[in-house]
C-alpha cells in the first residue's frame, strides 16, 4: 500500500487533485477502557482509562473544529473495552492518515514525571520495556491472546523485536511528528519533558500509517495526577494535540500539493463552534505564582481552598471565579489584606486569556 501511494503521487501531478478530494482521516485512540482500566493513580484513585477517554475527546474536538476538511474517528467514544488489534485494524480499515494514542504513564516512584512521546518502530533501549509491558499487558484481558496476536508475549523482549523488522515504512514521519507533539506537549509538562522514544507497541503493530503514542504524564505522581484529572490540565493537554496536528498537517499538506483553503492559522483561543457568545469570559483572581505545587494545608494559602494552573512551570494560584467584572472585582479586593498583589485573570474555555477589561 506504501509504495503504491509512491508511485501513484509520482505518476501525474494531475492526479493529485482527486487525491485532495479525499479527507485526511485521523485517528485518536483514547487508551484502554472497560474491564481494562490501565494505571491508577496515586492520591485520587484516578483511572488513566478516564484520562485518556477525556483528553481524546477534547483534542478531536478542537482538531474538527479547526480542521473541517478532517475526518476524525475514534477507536472509542466511552468506558468500552476495545483490543489491541481491533484499534489497529479499526484504523487500517477507515485508511488513517495518522494514528495518535492518548495513555498516562505510571512507575512506583511518585516523584517520577513529565512528558513521553513514542514513535512506533527502531525498538532497542531496554529500558522502554516496562512502559512496553504495561501498556501491551491488556491483551492478557482477552481471550486466545496466543492465537491472535501469533504468540506474542508482552513479558519477552523478542516479541518487541520483532516489530523493528514490521514497523519501519512510516518510521520518519512517526518520528518527525512525535517531535512536534513533544514540542507543543511541553507547554503543559515543563516540569521534565522526557522526551521522544522510540517503541514497538503492540498497540501499533500492523498500522499502515504514522503512529505515536503520547504518555501525558504519570498518574503515580500527586501533583501530575492532579493536573490531568483537571478540566483545566485537560483542556491544555488537547489543545497542545490539536496544534501538534495542525503543524503537521500543514506539512502533509504541503507534501502532497494539497491546497487547505480550510486550514486556519493556530488560534490563541479555542471557542466551541456553537457557542453563541464566544468573547464571554471567566475571570478569577490570581493569588500568587510557586515553582511547584502546594498542600491544600499550606500556610501560604491561608487557610483558602485556592485552586490553580500552571504556565511557563509555575503553579498559579487563584481564587474566586465568576463570569461578571465587578463581582471578581469585589472578590479581589477582599482578599488584598491577605493577598496584596492579587490580580484578576480571564479564562475561556479554561484556557488563559487576556483580560479584555482594564481593572
Ligand atoms: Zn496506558
Amino acid at each position: 500500500m506504501y509504495i503504491g501511494l509512491i508511485l501513484f503521487l509520482c505518476a501525474s501531478n494531475g492526479l493529485a487533485a482527486s487525491f485532495a478530494d479525499d479527507p485526511f482521516v485521523l485517528v485518536l485512540d483514547a487508551g484502554h477502557g472497560g474491564t481494562d482500566s490501565g494505571a491508577v493513580g496515586k492520591k485520587a484513585k484516578e483511572k488513566e482509562k478516564t484520562i485518556n477517554l477525556a483528553v481524546t475527546l477534547l483534542a478531536g474536538k478542537y482538531i474538527s473544529e479547526r480542521h473541517p476538511d478532517v475526518k476524525v474517528l475514534y477507536t472509542r467514544k466511552d468506558d468500552s473495552f476495545v483490543g489491541l488489534q481491533e484499534r489497529a485494524d479499526y484504523a487500517n480499515k477507515s485508511q488513517a492518515n495518522l494514528f495518535i494514542s492518548i495513555h498516562a504513564n505510571a512507575v512506583k516512584n511518585t516523584s517520577a514525571r513529565g512528558l513521553e512521546v513514542y514513535a512506533l518502530g527502531d525498538w532497542r533501549a531496554a529500558d522502554n520495556l516496562e512502559v512496553m509491558k504495561r501498556e501491551n499487558s491488556v491483551i492478557y484481558l482477552e481471550e486466545n491472546y496466543k492465537e491472535k496476536y501469533e504468540g506474542f508475549d508482552p513479558n519477552s523482549p523478542e516479541s518487541y523485536i520483532a516489530f523493528e523488522l514490521l514497523h519501519n515504512k512510516f518510521w520518519e514521519q512517526s518520528l518527525g511528528f512525535a517531535e512536534t507533539m513533544c514540542d507543543e506537549m511541553k507547554s503543559c509538562a515543563p516540569w521534565n519533558d522526557r522526551g521522544v522514544k522510540q517503541a514497538g507497541f503492540l498497540l501499533l503493530r500492523g498500522a499502515g500509517m504514522p503512529s505515536i503514542l503520547i504518555e501525558l504524564d504519570f498518574v503515580s505522581n500527586f501533583e501530575a495526577e492532579a493536573l490531568m484529572m483537571s478540566v483545566t490540565g485537560q483542556k491544555k493537554y488537547a489543545q497542545a494535540i490539536c496544534n501538534a496536528f495542525s503543524r503537521y498537517k500543514a506539512s502533509y499538506d504541503r507534501r502532497n500539493s494539497i491546497k487547505s483553503a480550510t486550514y486556519l492559522p493556530l488560534p490563541e483561543k479555542e471557542t466551541p463552534a456553537n457557542d453563541p457568545a464566544p468573547d464571554r469570559q471567566v475571570y478569577k483572581v490570581q493569588l500568587f505564582a510557586i515553582p511547584r505545587a502546594l498542600p491544600a494545608n499550606s500556610p501560604h494559602l491561608k487557610g483558602y481552598k485556592a485552586d490553580y494552573y500552571v504556565e511557563n512551570k509555575m503553579y498559579k494560584y487563584t481564587y474566586g471565579e465568576s463570569e461578571d467584572w465587578e463581582e471578581i472585582s469585589q472578590i479581589r479586593k477582599s482578599l488584598l489584606k491577605d493577598f496584596k498583589d492579587a490580580f484578576i485573570v480571564a479564562f475561556e474555555n479554561g484556557i488563559k486569556v487576556q483580560v479584555k477589561r482594564s481593572p
